[in-house]
């Protein structure tokens, strides 16, 4: 079996696959085919993946010659055309809501798992890409608040007097929220921190920060773990809360989502204009509409002197580190679907099967089947 790794396009710094996981790749009995370059911008040059066993070749080459195909981000759609027939396309395509490459997929009777389609359960999470990437964006966001923050985040005492901890607002205590926290204590900051689920509030505090607490949140054990919308009189409240915990901090970072719908407002108009000058916001849910009233999606808009950052592909400025946890996610799933160096697509394994856009042209996934029925 041949699997061949491309490379990514422009304006982004990940590859699916670092030179140490091509290795362990390759002693399944199957064998490599790179994309000239693909690692070059995680400082992973050519010659690092030839000694790991792969062969270095075009992109065309890879298309035509691969049974399976790896990437982060999906070819364009006449390159897919290129593929053989019967290959196997995965990456991480947003199949949800890419709808032309899902439909042409489809229409096309080709064979593609997404990566972002892993089911989250306990058995799923060593493959869970979504997590991964979640914690490296969460670690990143604080150190980018930190860089455009106009004061320590530590307390000080020192000869030229005592410097007060900096004071960070958490929303949104997920996998990236929970990192942010992390990270922020880790800087000396005092962190406050809200969700809407429960289960958060425990995991809020055992991360050594405080948790802002709004009564009456709905909760739904049948969406999985995850957030469900709220009513208009708990976001009032809730916005009314954080209006109030906003002027007294210097830094918000908002990461509240609710999958397959636009992000919750939570950071009105007023409550930046009531921030001190200097203070700093990090949307983390810019690219799905955002968190606060003034995002911009990847741009930074001052008001009042109050920084606020539409965060755009924030994985790709720690190319290395995120490649490597892609990587691992990557070959944990390969597991599932590679016996004795050969293809073996068992649909009766839940991940398998939630992870399957399609095969031969047939929706597997449960979500893309009830996607494309209605
Ligand atoms: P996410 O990116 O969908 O959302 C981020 C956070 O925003 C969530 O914690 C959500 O509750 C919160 N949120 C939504 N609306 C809000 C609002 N109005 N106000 C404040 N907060 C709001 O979430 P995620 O980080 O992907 O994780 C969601 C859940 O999935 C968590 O319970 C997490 O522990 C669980 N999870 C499970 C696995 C697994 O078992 N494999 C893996 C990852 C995450």
């Amino acid at each position: 079996m041949i699997i061949g790794i491309l490379k990514e396009p422009v304006g982004e710094s990940r590859v699916a696959l670092l030179p140490d996981s091509v290795k362990n790749l390759i002693s399944w009995g199957v064998s490599v085919l790179v994309e000239y370059g693909a690692g070059a911008k995680s400082y992973s040059p050519d010659p690092l993946y030839q000694e790991a066993g792969a062969e270095m070749k075009s992109r065309l080459e890879i298309l035509q010659a691969s049974d399976m195909v790896l990437a982060i981000n999906p070819p364009s759609l006449e390159e897919v055309g290129r593929m053989k027939p019967e290959a196997v396309f995965l990456g991480q395509f947003n199949a949800l809501f890419n709808q032309e490459f899902t439909q042409y997929l489809i229409q096309n009777q080709r064979t593609a798992f997404s990566m972002e389609l892993v089911p989250r359960t306990t058995r799923a999470q060593s493959m869970d890409v979504l997590s991964s990437m979640a914690t490296v964006i969460g670690y990143k966001a604080v150190l980018m608040a930190a860089n455009l923050l106009p004061r320590f985040f530590p307390m000080f005492m020192t000869a030229a007097g005592s410097i007060s901890p900096a004071r960070v607002l958490i929303l949104g205590a997920g996998v990236a929220g929970l990192q942010a926290i992390a990270t922020s204590r880790r800087l000396g900051a005092t962190v406050f921190a809200f969700d809407v689920r429960a289960a958060a509030k425990e995991e809020v505090l055992s991360l050594g920060a405080k948790f802002v607490e709004v009564e009456g949140a709905k909760e739904d054990k049948g969406a999985g773990g995850y957030a469900v919308e709220q009513d208009e009189d708990f976001l009032n409240r809730q916005k009314e809360a954080i209006h109030e915990q906003a002027s007294k901090s210097d830094i918000i970072i908002t990461t509240a989502q609710i999958p397959g719908r636009k992000a919750p407002l939570l950071v009105e108009e007023r409550t930046v204009l009531a921030m001190k000058p200097g203070s700093v916001i990090i949307d983390l849910a810019a690219s799905s509409g955002g968190n606060c009233a003034l995002t911009q999606p990847a741009q930074t808009v001052e008001v009042n002197g109050v920084r606020v950052v539409g965060v755009d592909n924030l994985a790709g400025t720690l190319p290395q580190d995120a490649s490597k946890m892609y990587g691992k996610n990557y070959l944990n799933f390969l597991k599932l679907i590679i016996k004795d160096g050969q293809l073996n697509l068992n649909f009766e394994d839940d991940i398998v099967a939630g992870t399957c856009v399609c095969h031969q042209g047939e929706a597997v996934s449960p979500r893309i089947a009830q996607l494309i029925n209605t």
